[in-house]
This record gives C-alpha cells, sequence and structure tokens, in this order.
C-alpha cells in the first residue's frame, strides 16, 4: 500500500523558491574579485538564479548538459548553482588550482558546454581554452564594462551582461529527483580523475543532514561563512544548506589570508565558520600575532584533513569558539562524520572531552560506516582495533561519472554493496569514528600499523612546527619506520634530537619516529591537503640514520 501523501520531488530549485518565500531579504554578503564587499539577498539571488536558467534556454543547453565554473566564492556563484542545477543542468566546479592539463582533461571529459570564471582566472581560460572543443560559451563573471577588450577568448561575453538580456520571470521545471545536479571531480591521486555526480534528492538529502543540530546546527540566524571553496565538494553543502534554514551567507571570494577572514568575520558578525585546517591556520597565526579576539564566532567546522588537536585546544580555550571536527569524501556529498558531544560526556573533566572532539566524530544520517579486515569481515567497535572503513547510504556514490574506474562498491556477505573509502579507522563503543590513517599513507613497521595522523598531531603540538608529514621510509629490518618532515615556525629553533624527544611519553616507544628532516615547504595539492606522494618521491633517496 502506498502511503497518501503528496509527492513532490525533492530538489535544487525548491531550496532557493523556499529561501525566497520565507528568507527573501536574509543576506548574502560577498568580498568580490574586485575588493570590494557586495550585498545582496535570497529574493535578488532567486531573481537573477531565473536569470541564469532562461539564458541557459536561450543558448538552447539541453537539461543535463554541463555547465563549468572556475570561480571564488560569491553570490553569482550562488546564482549559477541554482539556476544551472534548478533548470535541469548539471553544475561542474572546477577546481582553479588543478594543474592547466587536468584542468583541459575534466573539461573535456565532462563535456562542459558553457564555462562561467572571475576575472581573475582569466589567464588559466587563456591558457586553456584552445584546447576545449566542447566549450560554447565563455562567460566571464564580471560588469559590461570590467570585460577585458583583447582577451582573445572567441565570444566571450559578461555574466551581467548575459543575464541582463533576460527575463526574470521562470518556472523551474518539475524534474525527478533522481536527475543529476552538480559533478565533482576527485583530485585523482591514482590514475585520471573520478567524478562523482550528485543528484538533486542526494543534495537536499544532504543539506537536510547537515543542518541538524549534532551536525552544523544551522539556523535563520546564523551567519555562515564558508571557507571552503564553492569548487570543492560544493563548499561541504552549505550554498544548500543555508537557503533551507534561511541563513545568512557570507562569501570571502578569493581573499583567504588570516586578516582578510577575520576582518570580514568581525564586520559581518559570522557565527559559524568551514574550512580545512591549513586554512584555520592562517586565521590563527593573525588573531595571535595581534592579540586579536573573535566577537561573534560561535563555532567552526573543521575537514577535509585531521584537525590538529593543537588548534582544536587553540579555537576552544583560547577564544571560546567551538569547533566540530568533520570528516567527509567527495563521494559522500561530502559530510560523513562530524564530533559533537553526547550527554554523558558532557561530565567528564576538560581533558578527557578534548581527546573525543579530536576524533572525526558519529555518523551522520545517511552515511552508515563499518570498519573491516583485510578479508571483509568487520571488526569489532572497541575504539582500538583499525581496519579498513566502508559507508553506504543515498547520499554516497554508486558508481562514477561515465563509468570511470569500474565499479567502485564492494560486497559484503550479505551482498549488501558499500563504497570502500580508502581511509582506515577506528569505531568506539558510543559510535565515534577516528581515522588513523589513508590506506596508502599507514605505516607498516613489524607487522604492527602505525598511524601516520597520529605522529603528524604530535609535532605540530610542538611549539617550533608550523607543518608535518608523516612518510614510511624503507627499512631493513622493520619494513617501514616512520619519518617526520617537518617546517618550522618562522625564526624558530629546534632540531631533529628536540623533536624527537618530544614525542618520549607522548606515544608508545617503538612508535616514535626514527628521523626529522626539515624542510621549507611541504607540497600542498589542489584542495589543501599535504601530497605525501610527491614527499616520498622527492625523499626517495633518503635512507634512515644506521640502515
Ligand atoms: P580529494 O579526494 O579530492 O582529496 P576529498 O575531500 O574527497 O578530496 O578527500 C577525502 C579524504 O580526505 C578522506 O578520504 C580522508 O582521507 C581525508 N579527510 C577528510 N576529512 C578528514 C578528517 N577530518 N580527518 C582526517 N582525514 C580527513
Amino acid at each position: 500500500m502506498l502511503g497518501l501523501m503528496q509527492n513532490q520531488a525533492m530538489l535544487i530549485s525548491n531550496l532557493i523558491e523556499f529561501a525566497e518565500r520565507h528568507h527573501g531579504d536574509a543576506e548574502i554578503v560577498s568580498r568580490r574579485v574586485e575588493g570590494d564587499i557586495h550585498r545582496s539577498d535570497y529574493r535578488t539571488v532567486a531573481a537573477r538564479a531565473r536569470r541564469v536558467a532562461n539564458g541557459l534556454d536561450a543558448w538552447g543547453l539541453a537539461s543535463g548538459e554541463r555547465v563549468a565554473t572556475l570561480a571564488w566564492n560569491g553570490y553569482r556563484h550562488l546564482e549559477l548553482y541554482y539556476g544551472v542545477s534548478g533548470s535541469g543542468r548539471v553544475l561542474h566546479t572546477v577546481n582553479p588550482r588543478l594543474h592547466i592539463d587536468q584542468l583541459a582533461w575534466i573539461v573535456n571529459h565532462a563535456e562542459d558546454q558553457v564555462l562561467c570564471f572571475d576575472l581573475g582566472f582569466l589567464p588559466i581560460v587563456q591558457a586553456v581554452y584552445s584546447r576545449c572543443p566542447t566549450v560554447r560559451h565563455w562567460v566571464a563573471l564580471c560588469d559590461a564594462d570590467a570585460l577585458p577588450p583583447n582577451a582573445g577568448i572567441p565570444g566571450l561575453c559578461s555574466y551581467e551582461a548575459w543575464i541582463a538580456g533576460q527575463s526574470d520571470v521562470y518556472a523551474w521545471p518539475s524534474l525527478d529527483e533522481n536527475t543529476a545536479s552538480s559533478l565533482c571531480y576527485t583530485s585523482g591521486t591514482t590514475g585520471n580523475p573520478k567524478a562523482a555526480l550528485y543528484s538533486h534528492r542526494s543534495t537536499v538529502l544532504h543539506a537536510y543532514a547537515i543542518s541538524l543540530p549534532d551536525v552544523m546546527c544551522l539556523r535563520a540566524r546564523d551567519a555562515v561563512l564558508p571557507v571552503v571553496p564553492m569548487f570543492h565538494v560544493n563548499a561541504w553543502g552549505l550554498p544548500y544548506a543555508a537557503a533551507m534554514v534561511g541563513c545568512k551567507l557570507v562569501f570571502p571570494g578569493p581573499a583567504l589570508d588570516g586578516k582578510s577572514v577575520y576582518e570580514l568575520m568581525e564586520a559581518e558578525q559570522v557565527t559559524m565558520a568551514a574550512g580545512v585546517p591549513t586554512v584555520w591556520q592562517m586565521l590563527l597565526g593573525h588573531l595571535q600575532a595581534g592579540g586579536l579576539r573573535f566577537s561573534s564566532l560561535q563555532r567552526t567546522v573543521i575537514g577535509g584533513a585531521a584537525c590538529p588537536p593543537a588548534m582544536l585546544r587553540s579555537f576552544q580555550e583560547d577564544y571560546g569558539v567551538e569547533v566540530l571536527h568533520a570528516w567527509g569524501m567527495t563521494e559522500l556529498s561530502p559530510v560523513g562524520t562530524l564530533c559533537s558531544l553526547k550527554q554523558k560526556h558532557l561530565a567528564l573533566p576538560p581533558d578527557a572531552q578534548m581527546k573525543i572532539r579530536q576524533k572525526q566524530g558519529r555518523a551522520v544520517f545517511g552515511v552508515d560506516m563499518e570498519i573491516v579486515d583485510a578479508n571483509g569481515q568487520a571488526l569489532p567497535h572497541d575504539g582500538r582495533t583499525a581496519g579498513d572503513l566502508l559507508v553506504k547510504g543515498p547520499r554516497v556514490v554508486a558508481e562514477y561519472f561515465k563509468g570511470e574506474g569500474g565499479d567502485p562498491l564492494v560486497r559484503d556477505a550479505k551482498g549488501m554493496a558499500w563504497f570502500p573509502t580508502g581511509d582506515v579507522a577506528t569505531i568506539c563503543p558510543d559510535g565515534f569514528l577516528q581515522i588513523t590513517d589513508r590506506s596508502k599513507d599507514v605505516i607498516k613497521s613489524g607487522g604492527e600499523w602505525i598511524s601516520s595522523i597520529e605522529l603528524e598531531n604530535i609535532a605540530v603540538a610542538h611549539p617550533a612546527i608550523a607543518m608535518a608529514a608523516c612518510i614510511g621510509v624503507k627499512h631493513p629490518k622493520w619494513d617501514e619506520r616512520p619519518l617526520i618532515v617537518a617546517v618550522k615556525k618562522p625564526g624558530a629553533v629546534v632540531d631533529a634530537a628536540d623533536l624527537l624527544q618530544f614525542y618520549q611519553g607522548k606515544t608508545a616507544k617503538w612508535q616514535i619516529p626514527d628521523d626529522v628532516v626539515f624542510v621549507d615547504a611541504i607540497p600542498m595539492g589542489a584542495t589543501g591537503k599535504m601530497q605525501k606522494m610527491r614527499l616520498r618521491e622527492l625523499l626517495k633517496d633518503y635512507t634512515l640514520p644506521g640502515t
């Protein structure tokens, strides 16, 4: 027997219609590429998104065709999020930090028809346009009079001129909720980049999930600043969830340095901000150097890479900002777990609470998880046994776009399909996940596993260390032993012996790294993560002392 409720699809257009009708004057504030602060609201964004939809109709774009963006976080990008997906096309957010060859590869693989870009990325567009034959329309996200006269891109038009010529009256199509809505490529550390193709349904489900009180606790009264880029897994879904709850959105544009982010937070009275640890490092550095305080920030979601305990402590204890440590992946839309305490933890002493907060947190509805051994057998959730992390759920990838890389799923004994995350983790009896490593980064010493993340966290807790990566290096007796590659803070004095001494008592003796190599910088990938593969290549001739 079927239920007798209205059968209305869950669509991205519903989100912006809802925000327009019920939170029309909630602000959308953007620092623009031009440097100034621009103020808009959901009413205006909705109207302009309809102009985008009409503009795509006028260009004859079929349903399902891809529209690429190469843009920072800002109101025009938000209008494209809604105008492109809402009208049945697929929004393909391209990461401008990718190498030019990779960028050209994914534009061709996605067969993008339109590419909209911030003027700051004009040099990238000039370098790739001739290699992107599928792109029929190049759109610069600027006013007509800001369009560079001799850009050399055939048919280049300005976004403002394009949408000014369109009506803001548009009836959003009643799509099947499983219709594709947006496309995100993962950084592809092995083989070609692979893309997750989200649907309207998975996107709306994710927006509900991340808004929950035990997740990001989003409310209409919040002012949310996504530092995480809209070109990286849809800024963790915040542009959709914000419309769902009707909160103010504050976009930082290209200015991600500590000073700019801090000033924007203060000026716009931001209550919640989300980003990767490297960005928060710059923000905390700015606060510490200037003896500054936050006047409105209540909580921050930190994810994408493990949040170092020293950073967590500093936010919580020095600045009274609650850290919500989150774990996710492009393939999960992306939020999988987020760390907020249970009732029984509130009576624990601060140090014990801090230990829990350092974990990546509990599963968020829509993602189920399990840890298994090499034979696919489930392992105990005892907080100690580490295994390969599998996930499943209605907003987890079922296959990659165009079948790239074959079937990504594995089946368990009952035939249930799971997505293997490539992460190694423990789960405690209270359901808190702790990522100990990427499976390719875990260090295998004498048949035992050593967590590179744990050893990195200890290194960056040393007052003289700015950044640290831990990699396994060959050892004749133990197979692999941990090596710390560290960057000193400016002007700091520390040597390998000092840092190794610092490990005493902080981890099991046999897990203490064998050596430390100091470098000027650690190679970072396009999504702000340390590139350990590059590091391993750079240090391929390194040998441990005494081997
Ligand atoms: P990409 O694959 O493009 O680098 P993702 O953002 O999808 O981008 O990366 C997902 C991976 O990032 C996870 O599988 C995990 O290894 C790592 N990761 C994400 N959040 C955390 C976290 N809080 N702690 C540790 N690792 C994390």
